[in-house]
């Protein structure tokens, strides 16, 4: 996985800097009249139009194509670019999506509050439930898509029996692998058809460049990026270099994110004043074995339901020095977010029972720093913390 991070994008690099150039331009000239006609109506130009993609957008999907396993890849604007373009790059009205109840929040309204209105309908269900996916299936759907491990709560969705229920039918399947990245986890290869990224995350990995990705095969990558075009989903040409280079070491960042989420995962799930910790690298996850058998690792994500409620999570917050409050996650440095709070205005006070993000939840995407002093931190704050 390192060595593809490194050197998958040598053949689409055209020039001998070593790190190449940014193309920061919108347009390319043409050698003639015919070769300008000709790269017009080509599908997917490197060089005609920044809209229609870049140099530096191509080093990054054949880097991205390369690590997930897929044929080709697109970069878009953000993660919910991607998500929004593969959607409505293959749907029309009619069309039914089945999906899980938990969901990044952004999914969930476009599937709720958006895609209704030009008449493509979802049904969500248990993600941990596989037979709650093929109970939900009709005629009309068109399109699976699931998230595995999923925003905040670490359920695992069973991959393999996505692509079992899919096969056959004239269905889609869709899986966000935004938390795993195809480090630890690697859709395609068990048979989903395509894979989406809010590379914003662990992709970039610094906290400095918003972007989303879609990998799969040839003919559907270009059918999405036929409507990303309108949709004017275009990333950046700086930001791509971003992601190029964040891509070079993202074996190694996850490996270390890997490593310090256990250990931290571990230390919590001993501590009197943690009620329970969600992270699919601990045997006591209920779906550990599920994760196991489709993940290489757990990944730098994890939650964790204080025991005292509201009162004990708001001043675990406050009482960290080293990890940050912010929202995202997958960057260098450890962040920490009080769920119920940043999703209050999305997710109503039942919805958010109903899906277990209760007050007393804090989620951590757990950085690249030393282990023993993320460990101390939490300790710490857990000391100083009101029970
Ligand atoms: C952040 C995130 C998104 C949305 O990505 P943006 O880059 O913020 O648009 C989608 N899915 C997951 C799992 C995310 O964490």
């Amino acid at each position: 996985m390192q060595t593809r991070g490194v050197h998958a994008a040598r053949a689409a690099n055209q020039t001998s800097a070593i790190s190449p150039p940014i193309y920061q331009t919108t347009t390319f000239s043409a050698g003639s009249a015919e070769e300008f006609a000709e790269i017009a109506v080509a599908a997917r130009p490197p060089e005609f139009y920044t809209r229609y993609g870049n140099p530096n957008h191509e080093m990054v999907e054949a880097t991205l194509a390369s690590m997930e396993g897929g044929e080709a890849a697109l970069v878009t604007s953000s993660g919910m670019a991607a998500i929004f373009a593969v959607m409505l790059g293959n749907l029309r009205q009619g069309d039914h999506i089945v999906a899980q109840r938990n969901h990044y929040a952004g999914a969930t309204t476009l599937l709720k509050d958006y895609l209704p209105r030009w008449g493509i309908t979802a049904t969500l269900v248990d993600q941990t439930d596989s037979e709650a996916f093929a109970a939900a299936i009709r005629p009309e759907t068109r399109l699976i898509y699931v998230e595995t491990p999923v925003n905040p709560l670490m359920q695992i969705t069973d991959l393999r029996a996505i692509v079992e229920l899919a096969r056959h039918q004239n269905i889609i399947t869709v899986c966000d692998n935004t938390f795993a990245t195809p480090v630890n986890q690697r859709p395609l290869e068990l048979g989903i058809d395509a894979v989406i990224h809010s590379a914003t995350k662990y992709i970039g990995g610094h906290h400095d460049a918003t972007a989303g990705a879609l990998v799969g095969s040839r003919e559907l990558v270009e059918r999405v990026w036929r409507f990303a075009l309108v949709a004017g989903a275009t990333l950046s040409p700086f930001d791509a270099w971003l992601l190029l280079r964040g891509l070079r070491t993202l074996g190694l960042r996850v490996e270390r994110h890997n490593h310090n989420a256990l250990a931290l995962a571990s230390f919590l799930e001993t501590h009197p004043r943690v009620a329970r910790v969600y992270y699919p690298g601990l045997p006591s996850h209920p779906q550990h074995h599920l994760a196991r058998s489709q993940m290489e690792g757990f990944t730098g994500m994890l939650s964790v339901e204080l025991a005292g409620g509201y009162s004990a999570a708001e001043s675990l917050i406050s009482s960290l020095h080293l990890a940050t409050r912010a929202a995202s996650l997958g960057g260098f440095e450890t962040l920490i977010v009080h769920p119920a709070s940043m999703w209050s205005l999305q997710l109503s006070p039942e919805q958010r029972q109903s899906t277990g993000i209760n007050e007393g939840l804090v989620r951590i995407s757990v950085g690249l720093e030393d282990a023993a002093d993320i460990l101390d931190d939490f300790d710490q704050a857990l000391r100083a913390a009101r029970s």
